[in-house]
């Protein structure tokens, strides 16, 4: 479900008409519903109830601390891939021993400062790593908990570039030799075995590679269990979400809800997959949903600068670029744009790229789009940008990064501000 509907012809995100957010904050502006990320968390929540689970989200899908701390709020944990993530969590108000460390190439600064916090566990992907984490424990005369990335090789059928569970990905340790990387943890004197963690992709829309992942792994839980004593099962996030929505013929809906799902599979396909599987371990699990949680939750609203009809193509170029949004530069992925005035039940429809004002032929959102009829001035919503938008934002082109906004019922709060150009050249040092 998401909470971004047209009301008296004008799109809505809950109660707040997001026309008048763009007057207020300008554009390009992000625009998160705090309604939508909070219902997307209690379901899953539900469904996850026969389990005995824990929720962490996956800070780096996006990192404001006003999200952040919504869902700390909402009792959620946090899984960071960063010193600057623990950081931002710290800063938000949440808590350290709600947190797990992932990533293959954690710092030295970023395992002492995360050991000084108190971190739940480390999520280890290495030898090397697991003898780093080992000595700086050490030297702060404390043991590190840590649980090891399984990689448990299977296809989760995802855009390459956010696969993370086969075998020629760089991530995790192949399930045949992660009892032998056990067997040395367990034998250093800093380090404290908790758990074992997997986390297979990213936007994956079929509930099998999840239960396959889970059914490769759980005899080698159940040895862990016995010889180590561990104490959870992290199955990591990766749960897709609907970019794509069919459109509605002479509806006048150019982006339409449906059904109240917003998870690409439901997330009782996503329960019944792995809840039966899960059971019967008698383990704690965790799960670390990023995208799941906040991707429908935002849009991006641009406002249309100029119309270019070339020989070829019809143009509309918008104030946002690839630098504000890269997904469709990335992985060529689709975003809906809703118009944010609601078109005419019958409108007429043209094709046309919606790019960016930036200098490359990849900055784009939208190519041979059906839409209804472009104008200068128009505002649209690039629907779906609550996850991987903002937090992959740049400077490219010397664009100050995007202000976001946050709706919460009828309220609407600016959590992040425009930057200015002072800020693009702030920190920048004289040569001697
Ligand atoms: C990125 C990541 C996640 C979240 O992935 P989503 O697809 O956003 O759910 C979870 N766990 C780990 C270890 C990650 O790196």
């Amino acid at each position: 479900m998401h909470l971004f509907q047209y009301r008296d012809g004008k799109l809505h995100c809950e109660d707040v008409d997001l026309a008048c957010v763009a007057e207020k904050f300008g554009t390009p502006l992000y625009v998160y519903s705090a309604g939508t990320i909070l219902d997307h968390y209690t379901r899953l929540d539900a469904a996850l109830a026969p389990l005995d689970h824990l929720i962490w989200y996956a800070v780096k899908a996006n990192s404001n601390r006003a999200i952040l701390k919504l869902l700390a709020d909402a009792d959620a944990g946090f899984d960071i891939v960063s010193g600057g993530e623990l950081f931002r969590v710290l800063r938000a108000g949440g808590d350290p021993a709600k947190c797990t460390f992932a990533g293959v190439g954690k710092s030295r600064e970023e395992i002492e400062f995360a050991c000084e916090q108190g971190v739940y566990s480390f999520n280890v992907e290495s030898e090397s790593e697991l003898e780093q984490i080992d000595q700086i424990a050490g030297e702060k005369n404390l043991r590190a908990p840590i649980a090891l990335r399984a990689n448990p090789d299977v296809d989760p059928h995802t855009h390459e570039y956010i696969s993370t569970g086969s075998r020629e990905n760089k991530f995790g340790i192949a399930l045949g030799q992660l009892l032998a990387v056990y067997e040395g943890a367990a034998k250093m004197r800093n380090i404290e075995i908790v758990g074992v963690q997997m986390h297979i992709g990213s936007q994956i829309t079929e509930a099998e590679p999840f239960a396959s992942a889970i059914r490769k792994t759980t005899p080698l839980v159940r040895e862990l269990k016995s010889k180590y004593g561990i104490k959870f099962f992290s199955i990591g996030g990766g749960m897709g979400i609907i970019y794509r929505r069919a459109l509605e013929s002479g509806s006048g809906k150019w982006w339409h809800d449906h059904g109240g799902e917003s998870s690409a599979f439901s997330i009782r396909d996503y329960a019944d997959a792995i809840v039966p599987p899960l059971r019967d371990l008698g383990i704690r699990i965790l799960v670390e949903p990023g995208r799941f949680l906040v991707g429908s939750a935002g849009v991006l609203l641009t406002r249309v600068r100029y119309i270019k009809q070339t020989a070829e193509k019809k143009f509309a170029i918008v104030d946002a670029g690839m630098n504000d949004l890269i997904r469709p530069a990335l992985y060529h992925s689709y975003h809906e744009i809703a118009p944010v005035k609601e078109p005419s039940k019958s409108p007429n429809l043209e094709k046309i790229d919606i790019v960016g004002p930036v200098c490359e032929s990849g900055d784009f959102f939208a190519l041979d789009r059906e839409m209804p009829e472009v104008h200068e001035g128009d505002l649209l919503a690039i629907m779906s940008a609550g996850a991987y938008g903002f937090v992959m934002a740049s400077n490219y082109n010397s664009r100050p990064s995007p202000a976001e906004a946050l709706v919460h019922g009828d309220k609407v709060s600016l959590i992040r501000e425009r930057q200015t150009w002072e800020d693009l050249v702030r920190g920048e040092v004289e040569p001697l």
